[in-house]
């Protein structure tokens, strides 16, 4: 038999259901990736490091007699081709829950299978299928505390072992170069800047997950909340491409803790707040678009403006909010406390509509994921389900107080005022485009908006819209 494993965010050989569901009993395998709206639609940053992770996977392939087919199109109307080309009896998935993702598995599924292909989905991305947990009245969870004690006792089953062989069909079908897809090109700054950051493939990850479990997770509590204390995992970004799978985390988090690991209960939490936002994503489509609660439809956003723009390139005069900016823009990634201080700054003191946020978030970041940015700017920005009050807007400079009192995170990405940077805070000004027409010997700039100032405005405004 010969089946067809389609890769769409599944990039690894370890616990990788479809994976091993395509190579049962011995079948020839002829791993795809399919170069479709989904990829030409992502943003700038994603999408580089979505070429990231198939230029590895591709190589790692390589390495167990593999190899990694390419090919541009309507999903259906290419893999129906491969099909008639190769003679593979089956095709192999790992689900997605995101609407546009589940249009066209749904129609490829119904396509393969009037033909008499095989066609099969499995679980993978996430630990709990968003269908799977509903409250006593058979809903979906819109709060998040109630969801975690739904789940935090379930089984979950051990990590499959990983694929170490793909048995390789006696002729492989013509491949496109990925080269040619040009994935890095709309990457408008240095993707080398971004690169040098970056932790691509499966090796990182697992790398990144002792490593954290080693030396970060007994205090990840206490210092999850400092930016600059990298406790962290870093692994959004590898979740976001299946580098890694949620259940492999789970389990070693999961053995920390009945170790004594005093963080580790924490850290799932965390993990399931991933799981969480997949869950109201599945359950609430336009939960990207759409202001979740309707009574804040009409409040007065302001749409994009220079104050926002400021904010994009960094310049704002608010060293916290900037700062995290700047991180952004040169290593794909943001600290979860620095994302919402930027995204409360963003609505609430430039009063401007989250969307515009969150499509930036969507370009710029190289974990993006589309459940976890769209609840996050739900959340703080105030619309969303379980949200942060609205009048609860951070003050910027409190919160450097409170989670950079040594200054070290705004010295690592504000250069201005330095005499001697360090190579994060050097490294904005060669990332970013040249029209920003900005350098570091520049003065650091004045305030766009005094805090109090924003922050009445802010709440005139919720008042206002409310009564
Ligand atoms: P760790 O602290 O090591 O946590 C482990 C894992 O738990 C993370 O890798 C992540 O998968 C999950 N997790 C942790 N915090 C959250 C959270 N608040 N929501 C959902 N999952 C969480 N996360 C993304 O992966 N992609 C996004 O596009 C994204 N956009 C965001 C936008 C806003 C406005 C906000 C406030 C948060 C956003 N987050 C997003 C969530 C969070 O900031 C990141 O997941 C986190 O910073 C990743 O760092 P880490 O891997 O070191 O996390």
């Amino acid at each position: 038999d010969v089946n067809i494993l389609w890769l769409r965010r599944d990039f690894r050989f370890h616990d990788h259901p479809a994976m091993v569901a395509a190579c049962a009993d011995g079948a020839r395998v002829i791993p795809v990736v399919i170069r479709d709206a989904q990829i030409d639609s992502l943003g700038a940053a994603p999408k580089w490091r979505m070429g990231e992770a198939i230029a590895q996977f591709s190589d790692a392939l390589g390495e167990i007699g593999s190899r990694l087919i390419l090919r541009t199109g309507e999903p259906l109307q290419v893999l129906r081709e491969l099909v008639a080309q190769t003679g593979a009896q089956s095709v192999h998935w790992s689900r997605a829950y995101d609407p546009a993702s589940i249009a066209r598995d749904t129609e490829v599924k119904t396509g393969l299978k009037a033909d008499g292909t095989g066609a099969q989905s499995h679980a993978g991305h996430l630990l709990f299928e968003p269908w799977s947990v509903e409250t006593g009245k058979g809903e979906p969870y819109k709060v998040y505390s109630p969801y975690w004690r739904a789940v935090k006792d379930r089984f979950i089953d051990a990590p499959l072992k990983t694929v170490s062989e793909l048995p390789a069909p006696s002729d492989w079908p013509d491949s496109e170069n990925l080269n040619d897809w040009g994935l890095g090109r709309a990457m408008n700054r240095g993707a080398d800047v971004v690169a040098r950051y970056a932790h691509v493939g499966e090796a990182s990850a697992q790398g990144r997950l002792a490593a954290f479990l080693r030396d970060h997770v007994d205090h990840y509590k206490e210092m999850r909340d400092i930016p600059s204390s990298g406790a962290t995992s870093g692994l959004s970004e590898n979740l976001t491409y299946g580098e890694i799978s949620p259940r492999a985390i789970w389990h070693a988090g999961w053995r920390h803790l009945e170790e004594g690991a005093q963080g580790a209960e924490h850290f799932l939490k965390e993990l399931v707040w991933r799981e969480f936002a997949w869950h109201l994503l599945y359950h609430f489509p336009d939960l990207a678009d759409a202001n979740w609660r309707e009574e804040w439809n009409g409040f007065p956003w302001r749409p994009d403006n220079n104050d926002a723009e400021a904010w994009r390139r960094g310049m704002t005069g608010e060293p916290f909010v900037d700062a995290a900016m700047r991180e952004m823009y040169v290593t794909g990634t943001m600290h979860n406390r620095a994302r919402m201080i930027v995204a409360s700054y963003l609505t609430k003191h430039l009063m401007t509509d989250w969307r515009v946020g969150r499509r930036w978030f969507e370009a710029c970041l190289i974990d993006w994921d589309p459940a976890s940015n769209a609840m996050g700017w739900q959340w703080v920005a105030g619309p969303g389900p379980d949200a942060a009050p609205y009048f609860r807007v951070f003050n910027p400079e409190t919160q450097l107080e409170k989670f950079d009192k040594s200054g070290l995170y705004c010295r690592d990405f504000i250069a201005e005022g330095q005499g001697n940077p360090p190579q994060s805070a050097r490294d904005f000004f060669a990332a970013i485009p040249r029209s920003w027409n900005l350098s570091p010997d520049q003065d650091y700039p004045t305030r766009i908006v005094a805090l109090k100032e924003g922050r009445e405005r802010a709440l005139s405004a919720y008042h206002s819209h409310r009564d």
